[in-house]
């Protein structure tokens, strides 16, 4: 296991990238976090207490922020900042900011560090899993101060300066959590305390609060004649008790170096399973930030108890159970493409992830769609079908697959959450009608397409689990996607419960009666698990082809519609150069790949190479569009390697345009595949041939299991596309056909 470490890849990890975004605009909306893979508390510097907690362009810190912040739209929970300071007692975060320069602030995934220049003090940290080392150099002056400041919820902090410790906790949250939810931490400082008070907001405290209050915080003070001073925290969602066990388990008596290798060779262990080769610096850069972003979430959400063993505070039924969970997560978007990753390239940890997923539904009685920690409206369809779908046929099944399908099959069969928590919002008119009405429920064309594929998925389970009649309904039911596809204007469209359709139909209207953050040119895609049967019902695969040609040329008109702005994913749509085809937003990640799957693999390579070129670099501008908790970087992953999983929940991957030379992967299982295209250049992006262990491979698609064999991939790469190339209409994976049904 040693001779795969040897790189020190970390070093290529920008975390910077994605972070100059904003309300309006998103280059990714990422937040710079300091933190282990998965940790369960992340690390960021803060310049706004808002939801856009970091905005790369602003001059001023506000100090170093605790956020469990799995995206701006869903906002943070748990949540307290650290601050140095000097002088005069200044407690607002805008009052108390002070410039850190960008050039100078150093910050990777396992170490931050920053010269607050008010200040004149040097604040460093490095991640644990649940918490962090920090050390403050400060300058020589008589005090030197570092305050805690909870906000954005009740919280009650006390100081015992005998034992020189702060401690407190914040109920601070944006719902999915039980009343009872609050995040707790310790702090013990390396110095006496010499002084200490409380805050609420700006006001100081005459004495120590004995209650929860909103904006409560406090502050030490120490004699400066010893220096640095270092602080060793921890977090839980449990107890202070279990903090204090935290702290002793994660930090104890190690020193910040230490605790800063320790992390360093843990992103380093995971970073190493995909090694390349040939690769220009930047691309470097890109890629292993994109690996670090999608090894960030979920957050483990779990702690080990007095015994050693996981324990959690359940955010679904608000008590302590054994075992692990996970949080922080929008299946929406991640069953795309970080599972499938993770599925390749760290089954052991999806393993554990998926473990934490069936925990979630034992306590809360469903999976959640969006889960942060607990149950949130957000997005559309039951994506916890894939992900558990994809892990089972990809070979990870050490998991209780009785309750996961006891919960996939209340996605399928009975009511949801009227709040949209959980479950499928008109499922009953969906199996009644075949779709979803669009004079009943909103977003009915995008719904309905994607529980079929949810369904799909559902069905996979079933089907393992040997109950037939489910899987048979289930497979059926996946094919309701054709019901509201209209031959009469091409696309997907909103129809009615007589069976009639919406009116009037608009190509580029965002309407969110038929769809969702997209108009028609986005929808209609979202069967990738009957591609055969996609192409088919859109006229076969000449006018399928033509039709995704279209929607890579026609100009990125949009009609805001019904929303009453213009939101980002339009701006950024359209200020891109990719026609209609967003790939700003999620919904479109595998579209590229069905020129595969209609017989036309060149333009996959084309568009796929110079989305990878275009659209990606390490850079604070460096993502097109919301990067959601992994999968806008998962997505550059698989693509730069070359294999792709057109449809997760089926154990297969269409093959691409390999970006670099070479790529080697380290697989869980010993062995170790090789993916070569030596004759790649930015402009031979065309596959001419692929070769399988030196002899030729001709199916445009290869199955999981013959990749976790390992062996050598390579790719002949030529500056024009094969166009003679005869294709069998049958080179899919799979085939959902009517006839197949
Ligand atoms: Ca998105």
């Amino acid at each position: 296991m040693t001779a795969r470490y040897d790189q020190d890849l970390v070093a290529f990890v920008r975390p910077l990238q994605g972070t100059d975004s904003h309300f309006d605009f998103s280059y990714g909306n990422c937040l710079p976090l300091i933190s282990r893979p998965f940790g369960m508390t992340n690390w960021s510097p803060q310049t706004d207490e808002g939801r856009w907690l970091f905005g790369y362009r602003a001059r001023k810190l506000q100090g170093i922020r605790a956020t469990h912040q799995p995206s701006p739209w869903i906002a943070d929970y748990g949540h307290f900042t650290i601050m140095p300071q000097i002088g005069a007692l200044l407690l607002d975060a805008g009052q108390r900011s002070s410039l850190v320069r960008r050039g100078d602030m150093e910050i990777g995934p396992d170490y931050f560090k920053a010269l607050f220049w008010r200040y004149r003090t040097t604040v460093e940290l490095t991640p644990t899993e649940r918490g962090a080392a920090l050390r403050f150099t400060f300058p020589a002056t008589e005090r030197a101060r570092i305050m805690f400041h909870a906000f954005d919820g009740a919280a009650l902090v006390r100081i015992d300066p005998q034992r020189r410790m702060l401690s407190g906790y914040t109920r601070a949250n944006n719902g999915g959590v039980p009343d009872s939810f609050a995040c707790y931490f310790v702090a013990v400082f390396s110095q006496p305390i010499v002084d200490h008070g409380f805050f609420e907001g700006a006001s100081v405290l005459e004495h120590a609060p004995q209650a929860e209050s909103d904006r409560q915080g406090a502050y030490v003070e120490f004699d400066m004649r010893q220096r640095p001073i270092e602080v060793r925290v921890a977090t839980s969602f449990i107890s202070i008790e279990q903090a204090l066990r935290t702290l002793e388990q994660e930090i104890g008596a190690r020193s910040f170096e230490e605790i800063r290798a320790e992390t360093r060779a843990q992103w380093n262990d995971l970073l190493n399973r995909a090694q390349i080769e040939g690769a220009d610096e930047r691309q470097r850069q890109t890629f292993y930030t994109c690996l670090y972003r999608t090894l960030l979430f979920p957050r483990k959400w779990y702690e080990y108890g007095a015994a050693g063993r996981p324990i959690h505070y359940s955010p679904y039924d608000g008590t302590i159970h054994p075992g692990v969970l996970y949080a922080d997560n929008g299946f929406w978007d991640t069953f795309r493409t970080v599972y499938p990753l993770f599925a390749l390239l760290f089954p052991d940890r999806l393993s554990e992830i998926v473990n934490g997923w069936v925990q979630a539904a034992n306590e809360g009685g469903h999976f959640p769609k969006w889960a942060s920690p607990g149950y949130r409206n957000c997005m559309i369809g039951t994506h916890l079908d894939v992900v558990i779908a994809d892990a089972y046929v990809k070979g990870v099944r050490d998991f209780d697959l009785e309750s996961a399908y006891a919960a996939m099959h209340k996605d399928a069969y009975e009511k949801g959450d009227p709040n949209e928590g959980f479950g499928r919002t008109g499922l009953f008119d969906y199996i009644a009608l075949g779709y979803v009405p669009a004079d009943r429920v909103a977003h009915a064309a995008a719904r309905t397409q994607e529980f079929a594929y949810n369904d799909f998925c559902v069905a996979q389970i079933a089907r393992a689990l040997g109950i037939e009649d489910d899987a048979a309904e289930l497979t059926r039911r996946a094919l309701h996607y054709r019901n509201t596809y209209d031959p009469a204007v091409g696309f997907m469209r909103g129809r009615l419960r007589d069976g009639s359709w919406l009116i009037p139909f608009d190509e580029f209207a965002w309407d969110r009666r038929a769809y969702i953050e997209g108009s028609a040119w986005q929808y209609s895609w979202a069967a990738p698990h009957d591609a055969a049967g996609l192409i088919a019902l859109m006229g076969g695969r000449e006018a399928f082809v033509a039709k995704l040609d279209r929607m890579l040329a026609t100009p990125p008109y949009f009609d805001a519609a019904d929303y009453d702005l213009e939101i980002h994913e339009m701006t950024e749509m359209a200020s891109a150069s990719f026609g209609q085809y967003a790939h700003s937003n999620q919904l479109v990640h595998h579209v590229l790949y069905l020129f595969t799957a209609a017989g036309q693999p060149w333009k996959t390579h084309y568009w796929v190479r110079k989305v990878l070129d275009e659209l990606y670099s390490p850079d604070p501008n460096g993502l097109p569009g919301d990067e959601d908790n992994g999968e806008m970087s998962a997505w550059y992953i698989l693509s730069a390697l070359g294999i792709f999983p057109l449809c997760p929940g089926h154990p297969s991957y269409v093959f691409g345009s390999p970006l670099f030379a070479k790529a080697t992967l380290h697989l869980v299982n010993g062995n170790t595949l090789e993916i070569e295209a030596p004759g790649q250049s930015h402009a031979a992006v065309y596959v001419r041939e692929t070769l399988l262990d030196g002899q030729p491979y001709t199916h445009t698609w290869i199955a999981h299991e013959r990749l976790m064999d390992g062996g050598r991939l390579t790719f002949a790469m030529s500056e024009t596309p094969d166009e003679g190339r005869a294709l069998a209409e049958d080179d899919l994976p799979y085939s959902l056909s009517t006839a197949g049904l």
